[in-house]
Formats: structure tokens, C-alpha cells, sequence
């Protein structure tokens, strides 16, 4: 049975597997590399994952959830329409998604997975991703840091053997992640990691639709859930319009008023260089903790769709005075290099050997409760050890009449343990021995995915174990396959009618006439499903979207009088 690897990110999840000596990236039902990381529920409460319920976000923002990755590990429920699921629920609707897609393509069952993580991704987070595998029903033995997937993907294409350093930029949707990678002979081993997983190209558009409404006058407060979903869409494309362009318009229509924006590549850098320092500073951390400098590190490899921005390969080049690697296969790295690694684990024929490491992405120590005034955290696993890594270290009670020692368990780079993130607690009983202060011994260990054992011996040999979860952690058994789906035969419709259903809204007069008899046809197809005709007429209404979105969003974009000239005759698509 084969092992599917998956990378489960913010905006997008692609899946892979290793088969006939080569990586091979599943398609799903659209013909897509990528499944949109987003979750829905229509009016019948059905779920709806992937592309369908990405498209009735625009509609229906309060049905839909996205970017719950950023969310992932935490207790609070998401709500979309009546019901409310955890971020980790979310996910497994979207990596049980993943499954399927592998069943149809494989035509077998699949039941194991392995899963990228942004490196930064702390304890709580990594045992939520591996809960979302297993309510997703998939076993999840091994979670890779989503850089050391891309240098590895890197090393195999590039099959150099020399020693080289690797900084590894995955800026995605909603997470940074940099990443410093020694890949020597047939070792890839992170050597240090950074990054901020509330940085994405998210912000990017989030800055720009600010932009758009001070320029405009236009205050959020006053707008709708939907309209400012709409500015901010308008502001993703924008931005991906811009491209290597030197400037294209930003047009919204707001309560039937047409609103604009120019914006060039210079505009781009003032409204976001904020967010380009903020990507300096986590590069800096990763460098200087390494203990290298700029010119050690042998290539800069970009990987996620944020470093497509012109304004960002720019910046780097200046900062590193070089060309910087550039894939074409930007987006589907990191996914490209799980599946290598599920090649190496079935132990595939013609796949050398190569050892993936990783180390810990931050400090991990106690506070002796009662023990010191200042309360400081005494660090027992210090940042970017390699994994897995097992530290011990001996604390003393504070009298000698103590029945009891309490450890708190923290994660984080500050002096005072408070100010890190505590993951638990863990109690051990002393039994006084008169005239001797008593010791425990303190054993972390930490292993490959990132997961926490702690435990304490006391003098008489007496030890506590505890597995660490991290605070608030929760292990939920849902049974998502209990939930009423879409069903697949009818995604790629309701995505195309949601779609449909948007641009018409978004429409002028002249051009809703056209849209309406689609969505006519489209609906009646929904009910008529399995005919050779649906064939023709899905094909003729994608063609017809693109061209009509062309005509609206093409080259000077976003301006409505184009969209006003666009009402070609159906018939010509069919
Ligand atoms: P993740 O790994 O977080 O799911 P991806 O690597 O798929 O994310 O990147 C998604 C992000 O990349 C989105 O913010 C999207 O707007 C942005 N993006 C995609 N294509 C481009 C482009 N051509 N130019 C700029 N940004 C892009
Ligand atoms: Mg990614």
C-alpha cells in the first residue's frame, strides 16, 4: 500500500507520491495541482471541500472557513454557518480531501501519510496535525518540516553531492518560513530554523486593500462581511496581476459605485516594506544563529507563491548580491520533496539512502515552582539542537522537609519562564531524608516530530512520565465521515455555478444576460447529471469564464467599462 506524502498548507494542499521511479503530483477532479485548504457548508448542510467551498467564499464568507491552519492546535471553534468545528477538524476534512483524490488516482486504499509542518510549528501544533490525519483517517508517522522538504526535493533534482548550504525561503499564504540546510553527500540536515506563522501573502493583501480604502475613503467599519471579502480578493488579485509589471488599476465595485487604485511595483514596495523587513529579521535570526555568514551559504532557494512577487526576488537579490534560484515549480516543491521521502521510506528502487533531519525550533526548560524569587526558565534543550535530542539536567529541593517538586514545562527564547509558552506541569513526590536537601533528575526528550517526553526521578529512584501536549491541547474523535458531502460528481458543477453566481453578481447589465443563460444551463446539469452533452457544456462555460475574466481582468484590469464591452454570444463557446 502506497504512502502518500502531503503538503497541507495555509491557501492550498498538494499531494504526491513516489511511483514509477519519479515523484508524481495528484491531480483532482479539476485537473488541479492544488486543493484549496478551504471548508464550506451549502444550504442543504453539506460539506463542500476544496475548490467548491474556496469559490462560495466570495457569497457566503460566513459558511466558509480558510487559512484555519494559522488556528491549528487551538481549543477555539470555527464557526461556519450553523455548525463549529476546531482548526484541526477543518483540516482533516481537507487532508481526508487528499486521500480520496490518492484512492481515485492509485485505485487503492491509502491509509498512511506523511505530513509537512512550517518549521516552526510547536509541539501543540505538530500533535494537532497529526490528529487532523487521524480523525482524517490516515496514519501519520512522520511529519517533516515543510523546508527540509523543499532542499530535499533541491538535492534531488540538482543531484550535486558536494557539500552545500542551503537558505530555504518558503513564503506561503499565510506562514514564513527560512530555513538553513547542510545537504552533504546523502545527509539533508537543517541546521537552523526561523519564521512567523502569522506572515503570509495574506498581509500582502490585507496592506494592499488598506491602501485601496484610505485611498478611496472608504472606512471597513462601513462595510459588509462580503464587500470587504470582495476588496480583499480584488486586492489578491491585483496583486498577482502586478507580476513584472510596472503598474495595473485595482477597480471594486462597492454599493454600485466604482472605486480605483493604481499601483505600481513602487507603490507595492512603500505599502508592504514593512512586511519585507519583517522577512529580513527572520532570515538574520536564522543566519547569525547559525553562526555563518551571507557568503557560506551557497544558494538561496524560494519556495511558495508569495516569493512570485517581483517586489520580494527583487529585495533578495539585493541583499544576498546574487541571482537567486528561482523554480518554475515554486508551489509544488515542498510537496515534490515528500514525495521523494515517501520513496526513501518504502525504500524504492533507484532511490539512494538519504537521511532527513531536523532540528528543535525553539528552547525548551523548566521553572522549578517555588524555587527561585525570579522565576526564570532554566533551558534543558536549547534552540536548533538536532533531533532527536535527549537532555537531562539535576535540581535541588529549596528545603529539606519538601514533600514535593512541581516542574513547569516551557517552550520560548525568554529569561523569564513566564513570558515563554508553558506546555504542562508534571509533580514528583520527595521523601525527606533528615539533614539532605533531595535531587531530581530532569529528562527531556525530544523526538523527530517534534514531540515532547518529560520525565523526573527523584533521589529514590521514584520517576513520573508525561507526554507534553501543550496547554489546551485537546484529542477530539469526531467522526467527520459522519457528515453529509457534496458529492464529488457534482464538485466541479457547484464550483462553476458558485463562480457563475459571483461574477454575475459582480457584473454589468449588458453582461448578466449572458451569465444568467450559463447558470440556467449549469443548474439544469446539476440535475441532469451524466449526460455526454455536460461534457461540451462544462468545457464551453470554462472556456467562457476565462475569456470573460480576461476581458474583465486582463491586461489594464479591473476596470468595469471593459467588463461592459464583454457580452459574447454563448453559442460560440458550445
Ligand atoms: P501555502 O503553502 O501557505 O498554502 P502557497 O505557497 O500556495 O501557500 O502560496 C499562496 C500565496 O501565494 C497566496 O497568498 C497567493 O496570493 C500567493 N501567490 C500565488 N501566486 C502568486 C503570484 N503570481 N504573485 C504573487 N503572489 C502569488
Ligand atoms: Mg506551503
Amino acid at each position: 500500500m502506497a504512502i502518500i506524502g502531503i503538503d497541507l498548507g495555509t491557501t492550498n494542499s498538494l499531494v504526491s507520491v513516489y511511483q514509477d521511479g519519479k515523484v508524481q503530483i495528484i491531480q483532482n477532479i479539476f485537473g488541479e495541482n492544488q486543493i484549496p485548504s478551504a471548508v464550506a457548508v451549502d444550504e442543504k448542510g453539506r460539506i463542500l471541500v476544496g475548490r467548491p467551498a474556496k469559490e462560495r467564499i466570495y457569497r457566503y464568507p460566513k459558511d466558509c472557513a480558510i487559512e484555519f491552519k494559522r488556528q491549528m492546535g487551538n481549543i477555539e471553534r470555527i464557526e461556519i454557518g450553523e455548525k463549529s468545528y476546531l482548526p484541526e477538524e477543518l483540516s482533516a476534512f481537507v487532508l481526508k480531501k487528499c486521500k480520496e483524490e490518492a484512492e481515485i488516482y492509485l485505485n487503492e486504499e491509502v491509509t498512511e501519510a506523511v505530513i509537512s509542518v512550517p518549521a516552526y510549528f510547536d509541539n501543540q501544533q505538530r500533535e494537532a496535525t497529526k490528529n487532523a490525519a487521524k480523525i482524517a483517517g490516515l496514519v501519520c508517522n512522520r511529519i517533516i518540516n515543510e523546508p527540509s522538504a523543499a532542499a530535499l526535493a533541491h538535492r534531488m533534482h540538482t543531484g550535486i553531492s558536494m557539500e552545500q548550504y542551503i537558505l530555504v525561503i518558503d513564503f506561503g499564504g499565510g506562514t514564513l518560513d527560512v530555513s538553513l540546510v547542510d545537504c552533504f553527500e546523502n545527509i539533508v540536515e537543517i541546521v537552523g530554523v526561523s519564521g512567523d506563522n502569522q506572515l503570509g501573502g495574506k498581509n500582502f493583501d490585507e496592506q494592499i486593500a488598506k491602501a485601496f480604502l484610505k485611498e478611496n475613503k472608504l472606512d471597513a467599519k462601513y462595510l459588509s462581511s462580503e464587500e470587504y471579502s470582495l476588496v480583499i480578493r480584488k486586492a489578491e488579485e491585483v496583486k498577482i496581476a502586478l507580476g513584472g509589471k510596472e503598474k495595473v488599476t485595482m477597480g471594486c465595485k462597492i454599493k454600485d459605485k466604482l472605486y480605483t487604485m493604481v499601483i505600481t511595483q513602487e507603490k507595492l514596495l512603500s505599502i508592504t516594506g514593512n512586511l519585507l523587513m519583517a522577512l529580513k529579521d527572520v532570515m538574520v535570526k536564522v543566519i547569525q544563529d547559525a553562526g555563518c555568514t551571507i557568503e557560506e551559504i551557497t544558494d538561496v532557494l524560494l519556495a511558495g507563491g508569495c516569493c512570485r512577487l517581483q517586489i520580494i526576488q527583487n529585495y533578495l537579490r539585493e541583499l544576498f548580491h546574487r541571482e537567486i534560484t528561482f523554480p518554475n515549480d515554486i508551489q509544488e516543491l515542498v510537496v515534490k520533496g515528500l514525495g521523494y521521502y515517501t520513496g526513501i521510506m518504502e525504500k524504492k528502487a533507484g532511490l539512494e539512502e538519504i537521511l532527513v533531519t531536523d532540528v528543535c525550533p525553539f528552547s525548551l526548560g523548566v521553572n522549578v515552582s517555588g524555587q527561585s524569587i525570579n522565576q526564570v526558565m532554566s533551558v534543558i534543550i536549547p534552540r536548533n539542537s538536532t533531533l532527536p535530542k535527549k537532555a537531562a539536567k539535576e535540581y535541588i529541593s529549596k528545603t529539606k522537609t519538601q514533600k514535593e517538586m512541581v516542574f513547569s514545562v516551557y517552550q520560548g527564547e525568554n529569561y523569564y519562564a513566564e513570558e515563554n509558552k508553558k506546555l504542562g506541569e508534571i509533580r514528583i513526590p520527595l521523601y525527606p531524608t533528615p539533614g539532605k536537601l533531595q535531587t531530581v533528575l530532569t529528562t527531556f526528550s525530544y523526538d523527530i516530530n517534534g514531540i515532547l517526553c518529560v520525565e523526573v526521578k527523584n533521589s529514590q529512584g521514584i520517576k513520573m512520565k508525561k507526554k507534553l501536549l501543550g496547554t489546551g491541547s485537546t484529542t477530539p474523535d469526531k467522526n467527520i465521515f459522519q457528515e453529509k458531502y457534496l458529492p464529488r460528481e457534482l464538485e466541479e458543477y457547484t464550483a462553476i455555478h458558485e463562480k457563475l453566481a459571483r461574477l454575475y453578481a459582480e457584473a454589468s447589465e449588458r453582461n448578466r444576460e449572458e451569465l444568467e443563460r450559463w447558470i440556467d444551463s449549469i443548474e439544469y446539469a446539476k440535475e441532469h447529471e451524466g449526460y455526454v452533452e455536460n461534457i461540451k457544456l462544462l468545457r464551453g462555460v470554462k472556456r467562457y469564464m476565462e475569456a470573460y475574466e480576461e476581458a474583465v481582468c486582463g491586461e489594464n484590469i479591473f476596470q468595469m467599462n471593459i467588463a461592459d464591452m464583454f457580452y459574447d454570444n454563448r453559442d460560440s463557446y458550445l
